[in-house]
């Protein structure tokens, strides 16, 4: 084993025989965890799961703060702007002006509302278990977690700064976290988050980008039967939108617009006077984001420019497209060599999905954002996890971590000026 790699695996026996005696303890812990509701906007389970994450955090004994993010906003369905309140980012750190940085990420918040009916742990076989948050990604921050402290145990670590990010937004498009994100950046040689991998162990490569869109439409409320020709008509201005909007699909490789949520009208015997659409659009390259950005700002121009009638677009591209570059590449070169000494096969597939890895490449940090467990059906209540991954997948982090510290990648990794 490690042979075929090129690398000396013996320096680290230590550390990874440590990792496989703590499989037990990670299995509970996420069990635990599962069980507490982090939906993006339930804030007081929100405080809960980071009152969680702190204290296992704490045993990594680095420097802790948590980061209050201002709340952003959010169009009602009847097209007003309310303030969202956003839970914090807690950040942790060790060694900043260590010769080699490493940035981690990932969010201690799930998809599942407080009133979701899925909210608790399941097995479903011995090596299968069910449960929110359990894959995307309770697990993937223990993962995280103990791989960190696989790393700090070695004493082969003085070389290595890190510096933890975990958000409570991702799941709402980091829409607060994403300027942290974006600042703490440039300041580390590698980003590492930790969204699952497939089921199979596969690596997400590529991703597009995302952008998420309201658009308010108003006209005039009118008597259907006294004095409709008064009346401008917002749902059927909106239908035009929505007809527009879906026309732009085909049109040009690798974007797709999805209009997805509707509301508007009070009665059927009122002209309705507001409708809103949310919408959300997948793009493979920034062109295509300006390309989306220019579509819609023809559709609010027609649309405004008649009479009686008004259309605002909220919102935007929250996730630029992560392409690959020359150095996000040779940093997927040194995670499959770390897979290969460890007897893992890592391989990378494009993904239409997105994550805070998009973020970080934006920011210029090359980064692998699936390095957490091996699971799937997430965002639904058949999420679940591979449980054997996570000793497996620990090991895969502490090996580069611990490679990394030790100077091997410096060749592959340490960009001139970073
Ligand atoms: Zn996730």
């Amino acid at each position: 084993m490690g042979l075929k790699s090129g690398m000396d695996m013996a320096p680290y026996q230590v550390s990874l025989d440590w990792i496989d005696r703590q499989q037990k303890a990670m299995v509970n812990q996420v069990e635990a965890w599962s069980r507490v509701n982090s939906g993006s906007h339930n804030l007081p389970g929100l405080a809960d799961m980071g009152a969680k994450v702190t204290e296992a955090f704490s045993a990594l004994d680095g420097d802790f703060e948590s980061i209050a993010l201002p709340p952003s906003s959010h169009v009602t369905p009847s097209g007003d702007l309310e303030p969202l309140p956003l839970g914090p980012v807690y950040r942790f750190q060790k060694r900043p002006d260590a010769k080699r940085r490493v940035l981690l990420t990932g969010h201690l918040d799930t998809v599942f509302a407080k009133d979701s009916p899925f909210q608790a742990p399941r097995w479903l076989d011995d090596t299968i278990l069910n449960g929110p948050g359990v894959a995307d990604m309770k697990g993937g921050l223990i993962v995280m977690l103990y791989a960190l402290l696989a790393v700090e145990r070695s004493g082969l670590a003085d070389d290595l700064g890190w510096e933890v990010l975990i958000s409570s937004d991702e799941e709402i498009g980091s829409i607060g976290s994403a300027a942290i994100l974006t600042e703490r950046a440039p300041h580390a040689h590698i980003g590492l988050t930790y969204e699952p991998a497939l089921a199979d162990g596969t690596l997400a490569g590529p991703r597009k980008g995302s952008g998420n869109f309201s658009i308010v439409v108003r006209g005039r409320a009118a008597h259907a039967g006294r004095a409709f020709h008064e009346g401008r008509n917002a749902v059927v201005a909106l239908a035009e939108v929505i007809a527009a909007l879906d026309g732009l699909n085909g049109q040009r490789e690798g974007v797709t617009v999805n209009p997805a949520v509707i509301s508007g009208g009070a009665a059927p015997n009122i002209v309705p006077d507001t409708a809103v659409l949310r919408v959300n659009a997948r793009v493979k390259t920034h062109e295509d984001a300006r390309w989306v950005e220019q579509a819609l700002e023809e559709i609010r121009w027609r649309i405004s420019s008649r009479e009686g009638y008004d259309l605002m677009v909220h919102g935007g591209f929250n996730r630029p497209p992560k392409p690959i570059s020359a150095a996000n590449q040779a940093l997927f070169d040194v995670v499959a060599r770390c897979g290969d000494a460890l007897g893992l096969k890592v391989a990378y597939q494009a993904t239409g999905g997105c994550c805070e890895g998009n973020n970080l490449a934006a920011a210029g940090l090359p980064n692998v954002d699936t390095l957490g467990v091996r699971g799937g059906k997430i965002h639904s209540s058949d999420e679940f996890v591979l449980v054997d991954s996570f000793a497996e997948r620990a090991k895969l982090s502490a090996v580069i971590m611990l490679g990394f510290a030790q100077g091997h990648f410096d060749q592959a990794l340490m960009r001139e000026g970073a």
